[in-house]
């Protein structure tokens, strides 16, 4: 499970690992409404971490939160050494954020899309580099309204990449796609990790985050249930007693789809 970070957690190389993120007694209140109910976790460099749960768990409140969008109630936010309170321009320079790119400037197209958000962060990026690292390179003429939901994703992480992140933070990126596109999707978060890039990712798909992310934390209500690798989790259910009711097959309909149809992209 998991890639090099889980393997080196599992090795117990914690320790050794530098903490790129730490969140203490993080809460959000709508109102009267507490979103978020004083949660805790840290996030070493170099890894996937994934924020599980249900709707309205306050996943993306808090990732909104760490991405400086939207004010917390209290707590403390430290990200790559800089305190949200204190330096949140600093933190905004070394994270990627999924831009909305829908409905802006629609005359645009994908090179012409990064070549102006290039512009906006000030950075010198080669759109067609960029573009065919997320395996958009054949689209770099197109509108954005003319891509299909896995395109439109891959674009959008691309717009998280343009200024050189340390951290990258995706909410919820493979809602709603195929599950050709899904696996795509997968790889892309993968590889940008492989550069060194620490990644954030919401979901509600355990599938997901098992082969995904090296640890989790699990969210229910506000709060943070369970934190540690997928695999620590499962282990952990299992030598509680925890049976399941009937034996599984060693395959299930989303192989058998797949299987039959293949992993190539189906969107073009
Ligand atoms: P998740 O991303 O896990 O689905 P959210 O962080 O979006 O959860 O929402 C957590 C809770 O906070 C939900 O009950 C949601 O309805 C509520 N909430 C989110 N944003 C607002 C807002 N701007 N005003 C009031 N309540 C909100
Ligand atoms: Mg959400």
């Amino acid at each position: 499970m998991g890639g090099a970070g889980a393997t080196a957690l599992h090795a117990g190389c914690e320790t050794h690992m530098k903490t790129i993120i730490s969140v203490s007694n993080l809460t959000k209140h709508y109102g009267s409404f507490e979103a978020v109910k004083g949660i805790s976790f840290e996030v070493k460099e170099g890894e996937i971490f994934g924020l599980l749960g249900p709707n309205g768990a306050g996943k993306s409140t808090t990732l909104e939160i760490m991405e400086t969008l939207r004010a917390k109630t209290s707590g403390k936010v430290v990200i790559d050494g800089f305190d949200l309170d204190q330096q949140p321009h600093e933190i905004k320079k070394v994270i990627g954020v999924q831009l909305q790119t829908s409905g802006f400037y629609p005359g645009l197209n994908l090179r012409e899309l990064i070549e102006m958000f290039g512009g906006l962060y000030n950075q010198r990026v080669d759109p067609l580099e960029l573009l065919q690292l997320v395996n958009l390179q054949d689209k770099a003429k197109a509108k954005y309204k003319e891509l299909s939901g896995g395109q439109k994703q891959r674009f959008s992480i691309a717009t998280t990449l343009i200024n050189k992140p340390r951290i990258v933070f995706l909410d919820e990126p493979t809602t709603g796609l195929d599950p050709q596109a899904r696996r795509n999707l997968w790889e892309l978060v993968k590889r940008i990790r492989s550069e060194g890039t620490t990644v954030i990712i919401t979901t509600h798909y355990m599938d997901e985050a098992e082969v995904l992310c090296d640890r989790v934390a699990i969210m229910d209500a506000g709060k943070i249930i369970a934190i540690d690798s997928p695999d620590a989790l499962i282990d952990h259910l299992v030598a509680s007693g925890f049976e399941r009711p009937k034996e599984m097959k060693k395959a299930n309909l989303e192989d058998v789809f797949i299987h039959l149809t293949g992993h190539a992209l189906r969107e073009d």
